[in-house]
């Protein structure tokens, strides 16, 4: 290999005998002094051995991040908009020198990537309550991000609020959010992206775009907005109870399931697909308290139901049985039968519900004897309502000791239409 100026963070070419690779040179692990770390635009690493390499071209110099900054101004005629960041990648950079990401933290950083989410909105604030991958999240996030957000909706000078956040558990947050926070009275927007804005294939600038827009429009709602499609031309509004990661990759990762989307949202508009609840002037109250001890299990054949048993000797006090179909688990004559374990657990006071792994479509215990027995015993069956909703909904109704005493009381609430969990009517 010919001696080289180039730096960690440049953009480099390195020929081989045979091809060579265009990517940003990223800094070389302590141990492994012959190779040289290229990240490529798919975003992958690759380790290139130096006795390999005939020649390194610089194609461009990495420029220092701050020189790139550009200041945010406030502009008195665009509405006042919050930001509460709290990780995933829409909220990260790539640190081009050690190919790890750090995070975006200030109103400068977010503008050098995404300059997009300011042409609408004012973004004036920007929250920092932690910062994760939403794998690690759990209910005690939730209720941050909650504080967080009714705090910001009861500030007169914001007129709605972004929430960044990553993918993976959206749409529990999402979910939680539309429990925690009561009498909404402006919009609260998720968004998201699937590849981090210093990519050039990232989605995270439409979906601020279309976040902004959503955030300043007439909407009182919790939504998850991003990608209607593959292409990038327009996002839609998922409403929070009703949305679900649908894939593991593609920018239209999330899809609204037994409904349709509530808006679709261009460059220059924001177009009401469904009725929805409209702005207000009241306070949005909070409304965080939370069981923890709280289960989704998903059926499968053949699975032994003392996995119910197991549950309840730990002390939880409710479990969502994901069921098949439209709500069956092993009966009757079988051997593997699940319904002596879920009466036995009820009557020592574990509350069960129903919902259906088939994701869409509507849960009917009365079309088979074994659905009615198990009605029958006290099996809450959700009809159309998401399994991952049904948990974060039974974790809030449980969490209230005011409702818990009394076991109908318990089943009414799960079965009340608080945040639009149930659809009336479902879409084909
Ligand atoms: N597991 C990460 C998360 O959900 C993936 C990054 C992303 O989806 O933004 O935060």
């Amino acid at each position: 290999m010919k001696p080289t100026n180039a730096q960690p963070g440049d953009l480099i070419e390195v020929s081989l005998v045979k091809n060579s690779y265009h990517g940003v040179f990223l800094e070389s692990p302590k141990d492994e002094h012959g190779i040289i770390l290229l990240k490529l635009e798919s975003g992958y690493n690759i380790g290139i051995n130096k006795k390999d390499i005939l020649d390194i071209n610089i194609l461009r110099k990495f420029a220092a991040k701050t020189s790139e900054e550009r200041k945010v101004k406030i502009e008195q005629e665009k509405p006042n908009i919050a930001i509460v960041m709290t990780g995933g990648t829409i909220s990260s950079e790539l640190d081009s020198r050690t190919g790890g990401v750090s995070w975006l933290t200030s109103p400068e950083k977010l503008f050098k990537f995404y300059p997009e989410v300011f042409e609408k909105a004012n973004i004036v604030k920007i929250e920092v309550p932690f910062m994760m991958g939403s794998e690690n999240m759990g209910f005690k996030e939730w209720q941050k991000i909650a504080r967080v957000v009714s705090r910001l909706l009861n500030d007169s000078n914001i007129k709605g609020v972004i929430i960044t956040h990553g993918t993976d558990t959206l749409h529990y947050t999402a979910a939680a959010l539309s429990f925690f926070i009561r009498n909404l009275n402006k919009p609260v927007v998720l968004t998201y992206s699937q590849r981090s804005g210093d990519r050039a294939s990232s989605d995270a600038s439409l979906n601020l775009y279309c976040a902004a827009l959503a955030a300043i429009s007439d909407m009182a709602e919790i939504v998850i907005v991003g990608h209607a499609s593959s292409n990038d031309d327009y996002c839609y509004a998922f409403r929070g109870s009703k949305v679900r990661k649908l894939h593991s990759s593609r920018r239209d990762a999330f899809k609204p399931i037994n409904t349709g989307p509530i808006a679709k949202i261009t460059k220059d508009s924001f177009i009401p697909l469904m009725p929805y609840k409209k702005r207000k002037k009241n306070k949005a109250e909070l409304d965080i308290s939370f069981e923890e001890k709280v289960a989704l299990i998903k059926f499968y054949p053949g699975q032994d139901s003392d996995i119910l048993e197991y549950y309840r000797k730990k002390g939880y006090k409710g479990i969502v049985i994901e069921m098949l179909g439209l709500g069956h688990v092993a009966t009757g004559e079988s051997r593997k039968s699940w319904v002596s374990k879920i009466k036995e657990i009820q009557r020592k006071g574990v509350f069960v519900c129903a919902s259906s792994q088939t994701i869409y479509g509507r849960l009917d215990p009365l079309v088979y004897s074994a659905g009615r027995e198990l009605l029958n015993s006290g099996v809450v069956y959700l009809e159309d309502m998401l399994s991952e909703t049904a948990l974060v909904k039974l974790s809030w109704v449980l969490g209230h000791k005011e409702w818990t005493k009394n076991k109908e009381k318990i089943k009414e609430k799960m079965l009340e239409n608080i945040s639009g969990e149930f659809s009336d009517r479902l879409q084909e």
